[in-house]
């Protein structure tokens, strides 16, 4: 529907475009657009729009309200996560020095190694060599032990990475243990919590246990712009990272984020912290039992309703069991999308047996046609079609 702000609608958008939206029940991946922003974040960039002010001293303010809003000691946007980790190695090799800040990527002769545990290597982790650093892996594939890590670091060590990510954190070492290393040492750690959005808690747990910068998402769960994201951390960290940072003219110049998208930001993340937990996860595990009860009845597959680090938001996950004929799960994934009314699921991240349905983008009213959807492609999929 059209509103006072706005007079025309995103299906009338997308229309004229000639692209197809869907239903989003995959959760806030960039690919499929994320989350929908809050209207507070919406009305924010809007009234934002209407000023001018430096952008050094708007992002140090809105660096400082993020802090008290979180409880760290400090704070700065960036965007997305993606640019935050980035600004996290470049703040490691530079640490302030302006000389070193003006030739990144350019590292020669500088400590530029970043020390990562095997299990940490992710789809996003090459965001950490933007700046001519390089990475030295620890421990292998099953796992890694504390004198894995320790025997990793080296006089050209510039950093510690540590990623807490779903199926992520399994053999490794804990946080609190590998920045005491990385302290003993004189080194920083690095962390990437980006999507560990709810539990809100998450905001001030990773800095507690030692993480000297920690890089969230502000489009996933907080629900502000797309685009945005956040570090929290020590100060003088999280000062070494603004200095990298855009609007100057460094290496993330092209990370640039908008006065609006930090208003947004900003207000998105005072609703996030400001909502209520307990009710909102209640509503999640409500829809997705719902799910879960409207599938149970399907030949060959198993539902069950998760809520875990694993799935931080609970989730009904559909597993096709030894007596499932059908096609796998990434197949009836893509039967969803291709259907009239197009419904994102995720499946194939954890190998082709399991489906999962998040809560997170599923707008009022859609949820039933998210079930009948699976519903129907399961029934389909049971009868050999
Ligand atoms: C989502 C995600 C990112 C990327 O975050 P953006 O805010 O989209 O840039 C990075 N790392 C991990 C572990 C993530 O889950």
């Amino acid at each position: 529907m059209p509103t006072k702000h706005n007079p025309i609608t995103g299906n009338q958008i997308v229309e004229r475009l000639g692209v197809r939206p869907i239903i989003n029940a995959g959760g806030p991946n960039t690919m499929h657009s994320g989350s929908r922003p809050r209207r507070e974040a919406l009305d924010a960039m809007l009234a934002m729009s209407e000023v001018f002010v430096n952008m050094d001293e708007l992002l140090i303010a809105a660096g400082e309200e993020i802090a008290s809003l979180v409880g760290a000691e400090a704070a700065t946007v960036t965007s997305g996560a993606s640019g935050g980790l980035v600004i996290q190695a470049a703040a490691a090799v530079s640490r302030g020095d302006a000389g070193i800040i003006g030739r990144l990527p350019d590292t020669d002769g500088l400590p530029n190694e970043l020390v990562i545990q095997k299990p940490h290597r992710f789809v996003y982790d090459h965001l950490y060599l933007t700046p001519g650093t390089r990475f030295v892996e620890a421990g292998d594939a099953a796992g890694c032990a504390t004198e894995q890590l320790e025997a990793a670091i080296s006089a050209r060590t510039a950093g510690v990475i540590h990623l807490e990510s779903p199926f992520k954190n399994r053999g490794t070492v804990p946080l609190w243990q590998a920045a005491e290393i990385a302290h003993s040492h004189g080194l920083p750690l690095l962390a990437d919590a980006a999507s560990m959005l709810p539990p809100r808690e998450n905001l001030r747990k990773f800095t507690s246990k030692g993480a000297d910068l920690v890089s969230f998402s502000g489009g996933k769960a907080v629900r502000g712009p797309q685009s945005t994201g956040f570090l929290v951390g020590k100060k003088e960290w999280v000062e070494f990272a603004r200095l990298v940072n855009a609007p100057h003219a460094t290496i993330a110049r092209a990370q640039k984020v908008s006065k609006e998208e930090v208003a947004g930001l900003l207000a998105a993340l005072r609703a996030f912290v400001d909502e209520d937990e307990t009710a909102e996860t209640a509503r999640y595990r409500r829809d997705m039992q719902s799910v879960v009860d409207r599938l149970a009845e399907v030949p060959g597959v198993a539902m069950s309703l998760e809520h875990n680090y694993d799935h931080y938001i609970p989730h009904a996950v559909i597993t096709l069991t030894d007596s499932w004929r059908g096609p796998d799960g990434p197949e009836i994934a893509r039967r969803l999308m291709a259907g009239e009314q197009r419904v994102y699921v995720v499946s194939g991240y954890l190998g082709d047996r399991e489906i999962w349905v998040d809560p997170l983008n599923i707008q009022p009213g859609e949820l039933e046609i998210v079930a009948a959807r699976v519903h129907e492609e399961l029934i389909k999929g049971a009868a050999g079609g």
